[in-house]
């Protein structure tokens, strides 16, 4: 079978060994449960609960706050303790609901149904309703891409198994673990739209799981396993698109205009517990990992819990690690605390004993061009980061500084290491910033 890829990109160390044979494993959370109000893109979510109220898990806690919004439910049983301002991974601070888990899990009553009984818009709102989002970071509510402007130009609904980023496994067992409801919430989404074709991409360096998700579309007609090259950041969007359909987008258009949809496995996954179980967003798989935590592994985490609890989990720490993130290595930020929420995008706590990145010292440019070749937007991140650093919007927007996606490929095969990204990231926010202003 021919392998799918895209131009540019770069191979780091991958890391997956050390968590991607353990077994998910549930955790119970204890204490305090926080539930920051904005989880995904767009408007916060506006609390229906009080202080002293007493909640289910599974109960709707907040409300979309608008279009582009999503409800929040509890994922524990317990009492609405305060509503106020809390420290998130990112290190920004977001108004939360606190809950005071009371340990006994009492959950709401769901209704599950057959696909065959709901109508389209049933389907739409019953995502909607569970508070599903895009679970590898981006937060977009997936109702809402659910509910293109043009459906039947709708081709594909492609999920994304690349996994790309180093060390993170969560998607990985899921699809050795779960295949089953991941077709299922694939057939679910397929259902929208008259002849939309499902693709499962999954990277080659994973072999079990290709074999695990071929058997279990085996018999599903309108969906197939593509095989993709190994190389990072074969999971980004654009690269995915063009790797499984050969179709291109740009920072301009949606995915949708180019008739494609994508999915990651976790939100996959959601929307067939949301649609077909009756069950709200409150659960995600989070990977444990590094050379900083004793008994790497994938934990079912209660969102709401602490950073802190699933470390503990994980048997804590070797040593003094010097580095905490969230998220992957190339794409994650760095934490300055664990005693922050998991929400419904954190993927991973990557824990590492050296803090290699602070430790390396940056040199002048030697014009190598390698920066550009591994960008997988084509870009010249050499040029691009000169203009930001002279804050040159004009020559930024002319060499087409935004179709960046941000993806760390140019600052890590710099030999330079000079920081690529970085420079090119905060010009982009400052551009984007100055738009909205007007
Ligand atoms: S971060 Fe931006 S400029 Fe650098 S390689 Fe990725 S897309 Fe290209
Ligand atoms: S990779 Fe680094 S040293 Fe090479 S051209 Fe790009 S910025 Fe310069």
């Amino acid at each position: 079978m021919g392998k799918c890829t895209f131009k540019g990109g770069v191979h780091p160390y991958d890391g997956k060994e050390l968590s991607k044979d353990v077994p998910i494993k549930e955790l119970f959370p204890e204490g305090d449960m926080v539930y920051p109000l904005s989880q995904h893109i767009g408007a916060p979510a506006v609390p229906v609960v009080a202080k002293g109220d007493r909640v289910l898990a599974g109960q709707l806690i907040a409300e979309a706050g608008g279009f582009i919004s999503a409800n929040i439910h509890s994922s524990v049983s317990g009492t609405v303790k305060a509503i106020e301002p809390r420290t998130l991974a990112t290190g920004g601070k977001c108004n939360s609901i606190i809950i005071e888990n009371d340990g006994q899990y009492e959950e709401v009553e769901y209704v599950p149904k057959k696909l065959e009984e709901l109508s389209r818009d049933e389907i739409r709102e019953r995502v909607k309703a569970a508070g599903v989002v895009g679970m590898g970071g981006a937060g977009f509510p997936t109702n809402v891409k659910l509910t293109p402007k043009n459906p039947e130009s709708i081709d594909y609904i492609i999920v994304n198994g690349a996994e790309c980023e180093p060390y993170l496994t969560s998607d990985y067992r899921r699809m050795l673990e779960e295949s089953d409801k991941i077709v299922q919430g694939l057939k679910v989404a397929l259902s929208l739209f008259d002849h939309a074709h499902g693709i499962i991409g999954i990277e080659d360096n994973k072999p079990e799981a290709i074999a695990v998700m071929q058997k279990a579309v085996e018999n599903e007609s309108n969906m197939e396993v593509k095989v993709l090259k190994t190389k990072y950041p074969q999971g980004g969007e654009r690269s995915l698109i063009y790797a499984t359909t050969g179709r291109s987008i740009n920072s301009s258009m949606l995915p949708a205009d180019a008739g494609c949809i994508v999915h990651n496995i976790d939100t996959i996954f959601s929307i067939y517990m949301a649609v077909i179980e009756g069950k709200p967003l409150t659960k995600r798989i989070v990977t444990v990992t590094g050379d900083g935590v004793k008994n790497p592994g994938n934990f079912y985490v209660w969102l709401g819990m602490s950073y802190r609890q699933l470390l503990e989990a994980a048997g804590g720490v070797v040593g003094e690690p010097e580095k905490y993130i969230s998220g992957g290595p190339m794409m994650g930020f760095a934490m300055y605390s664990l005693d922050v929420p998991v929400v419904k995008g954190s993927s991973s706590l990557l824990v590492m004993k050296e803090d290699i990145v602070s430790k390396v010292e940056t040199s002048a440019c030697i014009r190598c061009g390698r920066c550009g070749e591994g960008c997988p937007s084509h870009l010249l991140p050499a040029k691009l980061a000169g203009f930001a650093a002279r804050n040159n919007e004009a020559g930024f927007l002319k060499f087409d500084g935004m179709e960046c996606v941000e993806c760390g490929s140019c600052s890590f095969v710099c030999p330079a290491k000079r920081p690529l990204t970085q420079q090119i990231k905060s010009m982009r926010r400052t551009i984007m910033a100055n738009r909205r202003k007007k």
